[in-house]
């Protein structure tokens, strides 16, 4: 299958091995304060779908960036506007007016749920939550945070506070107090955790670190309602599932809930970094209080702007829609034995395995697919909303060859 000509990358130069990019893998071994456990490729070049590696293979990207590169990897649109953005201005602090960071607020505005028209804009998801924390104790005057079991909400100490997973955590405690958790999918312990001290109840409408696993409706039904009761705010942490990745521009389009504050960033900016809180008239923020040197620049928010405009024209809602059910149909057609589960909103898949996947996600990647781990069983698929559906079905192919 290797060789077949796909709708989308392939064309421009290849780079060869160490052609005018070095030995990269020699020279971070030596020089990165290494964060992250390394897979022993080396990418330098990516289109629509698709990425290459240092010695010229092509890889089918389900990584894209851990879910950023929607609009697909140098996207036209979005280089063009980020060339032109460049040319004219790249850096204006808050303290100042600018065109293009009013252009995307208002366009943010007319995006998000009802009532949710105002946004702070910063660099990552993490930096999103952060200022989320630090609102929602601003507006209620409350400091408990509940967030929920097997949640991800970043790696800065507010966000790790709210992440579940011990081993993201143990090293860093004592984190920030006030913060508990609750089962995920489970109203009645939600309800119990939740009381006049509680500032905020924060979660993902799909879980995606904790292994791709969509909320309920009665649980996040329950959330809307419990936050009501008790004067907390609902933030809802789309940073993964946001920008058309579940088949809806926000994923809780799907739950008809509408949250206080709505958390985002991966797909937002084309790959470029940036975070977005977006509140009511509620959030109440006193100038002063929180800040930021780098965030709403003028080069993100062009991109954003660029990468927004091209979700709307090619309507990658609708895209992740039906190629998110093309991909469960034919992968259910024929499930290996191994797979224990598969749950799949728009593209945002997770297939569960009975044992561990390390070893299939280095296989998929010998075979020409990247993909995530989420927890120890599960692969995750976050491909670019642009890839077509002879691509889709590459990876199906490859993902049962490499599963038998
Ligand atoms: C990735 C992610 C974050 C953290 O975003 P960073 O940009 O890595 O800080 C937070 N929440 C969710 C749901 C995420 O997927």
């Amino acid at each position: 299958m290797s060789g077949r000509k796909l709708d989308s990358g392939g064309r421009g130069p290849v780079p060869e091995a160490g052609a005018g990019f070095g030995p990269a893998r020699e020279i971070e071994r030596r020089y990165a304060l290494e964060v992250f456990p390394k897979r022993d490729i080396t990418i330098v070049r990516g289109r629509g779908a698709e990425v290459w590696d240092d010695r010229g293979r092509r890889y089918i990207d389900c990584v894209a960036g851990i879910g950023v590169a929607s609009v697909g990897h140098a996207n036209p649109a979005v280089a063009e506007a980020l060339a032109a953005q460049a040319r004219t201005l790249v850096t204006c602090p808050g303290i100042f007016y600018n065109d293009v960071r009013a252009r995307l607020l208002e366009k943010l505005a007319a995006l998000a749920p009802p009532g949710l028209s105002r946004g702070f804009l910063c660099n990552s998801g993490a930096e999103a939550v952060e200022a989320a924390i630090k609102f929602a104790r601003l507006t209620t005057g409350r400091t408990g945070i509940v967030s929920a079991v097997r949640g991800f909400h970043g790696r800065t100490l507010g966000a790790l506070s709210a992440t579940y997973r011990q081993a993201y955590r143990e090293a860093f405690e004592p984190l920030v107090p006030g913060f508990s958790f609750a089962p995920f999918n489970n109203p009645g312990k939600l309800r119990d955790a939740v009381c006049e001290g509680t500032a905020a109840v924060l979660i993902e409408p799909v879980q995606g670190e904790g292994g791709i696993r969509p909320a309920t409706a009665g649980y996040l039904g329950a959330a809307r309602e419990v936050c009501d009761e008790t004067g907390a705010m609902l933030v809802l942490d789309e940073i993964q599932t946001g920008f058309c990745r579940t088949g809806r521009m926000f994923a809780c389009e799907r739950y008809g809930v509408v949250p206080d504050m709505l958390c985002l960033a991966k797909g937002i900016a084309g790959g470029m970094p940036l975070g977005a809180v977006l509140g009511d008239d509620r959030v109440e923020l006193t100038p002063g209080r929180h800040g930021t040197t780098f965030g709403g620049n003028p080069l993100a928010c062009a991109a954003a702007l660029a990468a927004i405009d091209f979700m709307e024209n090619e309507r990658l809602d609708e895209r992740a829609e039906a190629l998110g059910a093309r991909f469960l149909e034919r992968l259910e057609a024929r499930l290996p034995a191994r797979v224990r589960a598969v749950r799949q909103v728009g593209l945002m898949i997770g297939v569960e395995l009975r044992e561990r996947c390390r070893p299939y996600i280095d296989a998929l990647a010998r075979e020409g697919v990247l993909a995530l781990a989420a927890g120890t069983t599960v692969v995750r698929l976050l491909p670019p909303l642009v890839i077509s559906r002879k691509q889709i079905d590459e990876v199906v192919e490859v993902l049962v060859g490499v599963l038998e």
